[in-house]
């Protein structure tokens, strides 16, 4: 069964305005194990309308639209749905009156054009909105291809108002797709993992879900995450679950300590529970970061618990005033150096009494430093560990822009300490 979500309106198709109802449209589809196929921005144009309408009655089961419901001479999915299918438009008189009441409380005279919007299918059935003026429909109906095979479709027309489009799905569509789709229950999982490529990820795991072919998998991609979905619709909840809990045993297999999450959790969350369950507590040392490392792990609530907080040792001086950096060691190595990298690991660790110190100093860019890492590269990047025992330090080349470089020294420090409590 496949769905395609038609976002009527020419603002959609201009740089100001951005389609999102289909994104909410697509997640509650999915709730019913309905694939979104297509989806389809078209202007305020009858004849562009007309012609994405014969394409999706064509290739999809369900076609939604969302907009073009209004009273204005531009809102035209009612007409062009109906020349579509070739069926007329009636006028609905409970419609009628309910436009007139609408106008009448609010003191005003209803201008002729909104009877246009009591205009519904032949066939079809009115979806209240109670938000709004224009109500939505709902029509079951048959087609004919050139084939001469006839197809079931389901057309159901949506205001464009995000708050209108959202109530009515819920309130009326969901509903009656529960009653005329067959049941389907969905598992759904996240793992996620840190740093590694892309490329590296599907090599290493399209040889395992390619072959569960009912289980729908997506890789997303970005700030230094990659995210495996598994999504898998079945007629019971456990036959759901099993086929998910299976795809994801192989995947954690195989992946094995690169997954730092397998029910949903940042990796900020993580460190803190792998910090908590050894009862370890952590200080920050941050130069380039400013403070970014701290801000992502004080977002999880009840952070303090293994989370004291650390200094922002921007500049020099306060390398050496707040970790006691020796000042000597700055002018001969630079502050971006593994060197110093370990002496304020060290420094904070020693400064705050915790039993972990971290620290990230690096070269964010655009320009470079003066000094001694005046000959560094753009990107470079020293993150140092501090427990008890000894100081790990490693260095990364981070390429990109400065919020690039920043964000991902945090990542590269955040999955340091992670791996450092496996
Ligand atoms: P109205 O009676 O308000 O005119 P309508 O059904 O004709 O309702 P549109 O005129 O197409 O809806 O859109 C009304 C407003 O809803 C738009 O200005 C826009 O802000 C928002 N909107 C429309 N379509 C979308 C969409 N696909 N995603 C997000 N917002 C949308
Ligand atoms: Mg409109």
């Amino acid at each position: 069964m496949i769905a395609e979500i038609i976002a009527v309106g020419s603002e959609l198709l201009t740089p100001h305005r951005q389609d999102t109802n289909s994104l909410f449209l697509t997640v509650g589809l999915n709730d019913f194990g309905v694939e979104v196929g297509f989806k389809t921005i078209v202007g305020d144009n009858p004849r562009h309308l007309v012609e994405a309408i014969h394409n999706a009655l064509r290739r999809a089961d369900i076609l939604i639209f969302s907009g073009g419901l209004g009273p204005t001479e531009d809102d035209l999915t009612r007409e062009c749905v109906a020349e579509a299918l070739d069926l007329d438009l009636l006028t609905d008189a409970a419609t009628v009156l309910a436009l007139q009441a609408r106008f009448k409380a609010r003191r005003m005279e209803m201008p002729p054009n909104n009877l246009k919007q009591a205009q519904v299918l032949e066939g079809a059935e009115l979806l209240p909105n109670p938000n709004g003026s224009a109500p939505g429909q709902w029509l079951e109906t048959f087609i004919r291809t050139a084939d001469a095979h006839t197809h079931r479709r389901l057309i159901i027309l949506l205001p464009g108002p995000p708050k209108e489009l959202k109530a009515l799905f819920t309130d009326e569509v969901r509903p009656r797709l529960a009653e005329v789709l067959p049941p389907r229950f969905l598992a759904r999982r996240v793992l996620r993992m840190a740093l590694i490529p892309e490329s590296t990820v599907d090599a290493r795991t399209s040889p395992i879900y390619s072959r569960f072919t009912d289980v729908d998998t997506t890789i997303l991609a970005g700030h230094g995450e990659i995210q495996l979905h598994f999504l898998c619709a079945k007629d019971t909840q456990e036959e759901a679950e099993d086929r998910v809990d299976q795809v994801v045993e192989l995947i954690e297999q195989e992946m094995g300590d690169d997954i730092f999450s397998s029910d949903g959790e940042s990796l900020e969350e993580i460190v803190l529970l792998m910090l908590g369950l050894r009862d370890l507590n952590l200080a920050v040392a941050e130069s380039c970061t400013g403070g970014l490392l701290a801000e992502r792990l004080t977002a999880i609530p009840n952070a303090s618990r293994n989370f004291l907080g650390g200094a922002i040792v921007y500049s020099n001086d306060l390398k050496v005033s707040f970790c006691k950096v020796p000042a000597k060691l700055i002018q001969q190595k630079g502050a971006v150096s593994p060197e110093v990298a370990r002496a304020l690991a060290e420094g904070i660790r020693d400064r705050t009494k915790v039993s972990l110190g971290l620290s990230i100093t690096g070269i964010a860019g655009p320009t470079l430093p003066d000094g001694p890492d005046s000959n560094k590269p753009i990107g470079l990047v020293y993150i140092g560990l501090a427990d008890e025992e000894d100081t790990q330090v490693k260095q990364f080349m981070i390429p990109g822009d400065r919020d690039r470089v920043r964000l991902w020294a945090t990542q590269h420090a955040l999955e340091m300490l992670r791996r450092s409590l496996q």
